[in-house]
């Protein structure tokens, strides 16, 4: 079985990480995606809700497994037997950290990071954006899964109710 792994924050996953993923795909047996947790950053979803909105959308694609990891992503791979990291990069910008990251995870234990290229209708997207522009009422159901959106709405009408 030839395995990938998508890692991210994905809070909430977006139309340009969905893209790598089903790209990811069609090149792997198996691609996991970690939701990677940050105990120091309060997310607008919980981290099961972030897994369960990925496991809603990436159910046709058949070959994916969501869950999430706090710690190394390398331990997360040698755990799973996963040699390869598939990370989109949308802009040179990206590229200097993700250079970097890509040489100390492949110090650290051997892992592989491969690049995809982002496709260029997302490369202006970040969950944080998307969530910013909604938050002021903005229409940003043309970025991210139908499921997805109708939860952000909800969730951002929930939390200036609660205000
Ligand atoms: P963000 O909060 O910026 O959307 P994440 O940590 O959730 O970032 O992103 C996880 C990974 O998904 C990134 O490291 C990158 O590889 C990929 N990614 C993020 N945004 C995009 C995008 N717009 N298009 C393609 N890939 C993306």
């Amino acid at each position: 079985m030839r395995r990938a792994v998508c890692p991210g924050s994905f809070d909430p996953i977006h139309n340009g990480h969905l893209d790598i993923i089903e790209r990811a795909s069609k090149l792997y047996d198996v691609v996991h995606v970690a939701v990677l947790v940050n105990r120091n950053k309060q997310g607008m979803f919980t981290i099961d809700e972030r897994i369960g909105l990925i496991e809603e959308v990436t159910a046709d694609f058949g070959n994916v497994v969501v869950e999430s990891h706090q710690g190394l992503l390398v331990d997360f791979c040698r755990e799973r037997g996963i040699p390869a990291i598939v990370k989109g990069l949308r802009a040179v910008s990206d590229f200097d950290y993700e250079l970097q990251m890509a040489h100390m995870n492949n110090g650290l234990t051997a892992v592989e990071t491969l690049f995809l290229p982002t496709s260029p209708t997302y490369s202006f997207l970040s969950s944080t954006l998307v969530k910013e522009v909604a938050s002021y009422g903005g229409d940003v159901s043309h970025l991210l899964p139908e499921a997805v959106h109708s939860r952000l709405v909800e969730r951002i009408a929930e939390r200036k109710a609660a205000q």
